[in-house]
């Protein structure tokens, strides 16, 4: 699965290395991780562009440096327990998998969660589990989790994923209004003292609420 092309190597480069992405993990994850089998046809020769897209149903697959950026956050090691909310295209799982990391991705429309399946399934990882599901709820019976990747925006931070973070463990979310700018969070846990801190500015697609 090294897709070691000159497309994946320049985004690396020139949106990665050069906004000071310094893990070489993450960067390797980046540069192998086939990034175009992730995104829908019609949008293939945008696939490493600087920029989110499109990937149908209103969502969208994040910004390279948004996904390293995250990643990087959470200092992922091969084991690691993570649980993501938002698997829309689920190349941010992919990303996570190729660290070695046991990943728990939720996704609350089931078209999106379908594709993604195919989508990692090709890449042949063994260490990912796809739910279709509210992301709201968490995955209580996984819980705790070493880490949580929020890549959809709630309006504030969803307790129960909170509950469901491991003592010592970290979160990354992006916090606001639908629409507006928000921010991306990093959330720490330790002897029940919640740490807040806020890292950039960003816009994600609104983390909905729903009944399913
Ligand atoms: N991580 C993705 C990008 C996610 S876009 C990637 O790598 O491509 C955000 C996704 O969050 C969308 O697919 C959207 O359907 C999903 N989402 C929104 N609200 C949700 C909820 N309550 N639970 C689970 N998924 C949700």
């Amino acid at each position: 699965m090294k897709e070691n092309n000159s497309a994946s190597q320049k985004m690396v480069k020139e949106q990665l290395i050069a906004r000071n992405i310094k893990s070489q993990t993450v960067l390797e994850a980046m540069l192998n991780v086939p990034r175009y089998l992730f995104v829908p046809e019609n949008m293939q020769e945008s696939a490493f562009s600087d920029s989110a897209l499109p990937i149908g149903l209103g969502q969208t697959i994040s910004q390279p440096y948004i996904v390293a950026f995250m990643t990087e956050q959470l200092e992922p090691v091969p084991g690691m327990k993570i649980l993501e909310i938002g698997t829309g295209s689920g190349y941010q799982a992919a990303i996570l998998a190729y660290l070695g990391c046991k990943v728990y991705t939720i996704e609350l429309l089931e078209e999106l969660n379908i594709r993604a399946k195919k989508a990692i399934n090709s890449l042949e990882f063994d260490n990912v589990r796809i739910k279709h599901g509210d992301g709201y709820l968490g995955w209580p019976q996984e819980a705790p989790f070493d880490a949580i990747i929020v890549t959809a925006a709630p309006d504030k931070i969803p307790e129960k994923l909170v509950e469901q973070l491991k003592d010592g463990g970290k979160m990354i979310i992006p916090v606001g209004e639908a629409g507006s700018i928000q921010s991306l969070k990093l959330i720490t846990k330790k002897d029940d003292v919640i740490r807040e801190n806020d890292l950039l500015q960003v816009r994600f697609v609104p983390m909905v609420e729903s009944d399913i």
